[in-house]
């Protein structure tokens, strides 16, 4: 089952959900190596991003990551507002008129959304950023594509999982980009905020993608 534009519509919705219930996870976490905020500008760029899709309900995937994009760059303020806005902008252009996504198109638009955040934020796996959750995930992804090009809830699962792992690989590293990098030596021990929010976003984004996969299955079943 390929993922379409209500996938990326419920998913993106799904995440003012998650970033609420996980605001103070993520403001602990830029306490410790950052200015406290992490939480509050996810929840509050994501409940903007809601509130947003439901006024104006943008006809394709590509206008609605073009949508998610422009109101996290206008509403969250620090580094991760203008990052993710990047990812969500370059994943809207990957996915020019397409209005069915393949592991392989997730791939694409995925890719370009990291070059984005690359090519803005400048960091290099191993930094203590969210690239070095990102960077996995692609990976899982791609080992996906090859091996189950037609599953992108399982791609997106395994995607989730290797972001996870990616996160938890960011606690024993020295920041070396952003605020935490003002910290030197004293960043190391904690676990990188926007890893984790990253590491979330695909969490939220295999749950949905499973509920539609189960969903398409039993109404499979039902009209048999
Ligand atoms: P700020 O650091 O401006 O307060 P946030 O707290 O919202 O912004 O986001 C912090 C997160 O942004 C960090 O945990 C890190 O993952 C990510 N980040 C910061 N700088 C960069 C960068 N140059 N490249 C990639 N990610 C970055
Ligand atoms: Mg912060």
């Amino acid at each position: 089952m390929n993922l379409d534009i209500h996938f990326f519509n419920t998913w993106l919705r799904s995440l003012r959900e998650c970033f609420k219930e996980n605001r103070d996870y993520l403001t602990r976490l830029d306490s410790a190596i950052g200015d406290a905020d992490h939480g509050i500008n996810m929840e509050r760029g994501f409940s903007a991003v809601y509130e947003q899709l439901g006024k104006e309900s943008p006809g394709s995937v590509e206008a609605v990551l073009k949508l998610a994009a422009m109101t996290l760059i206008r509403t969250v303020g620090g580094a991760s507002g203008p990052l993710y806005g990047t990812f969500f902008l370059r994943a809207s252009g990957a996915a020019s008129d397409k209005s069915e996504f393949a592991v392989a198109d997730v791939v694409t638009l995925f890719d370009a959304g990291l070059a984005g955040i690359v090519q803005r934020g400048k960091a290099q796996l191993g930094d203590k950023t969210m690239v070095d959750a990102w960077i996995p995930a692609l990976s899982a992804l791609k080992v996906c594509a090859a091996e189950s090009p037609e599953d992108p809830a399982k791609a997106l699962r395994r995607a989730a999982q290797e972001a996870e792992s990616g996160m938890r690989n960011t606690i024993p590293l020295q920041a070396r980009k952003g605020r935490a990098s003002y910290l030197g030596e004293r960043s190391v021990g904690h676990q990188d905020p926007g890893a984790t929010s990253t590491s979330l976003m695909l969490q939220a984004a295999a749950r949905v993608a499973e509920e539609f996969q189960g969903r398409a299955r039993s109404g499979g079943l039902a009209t048999r």
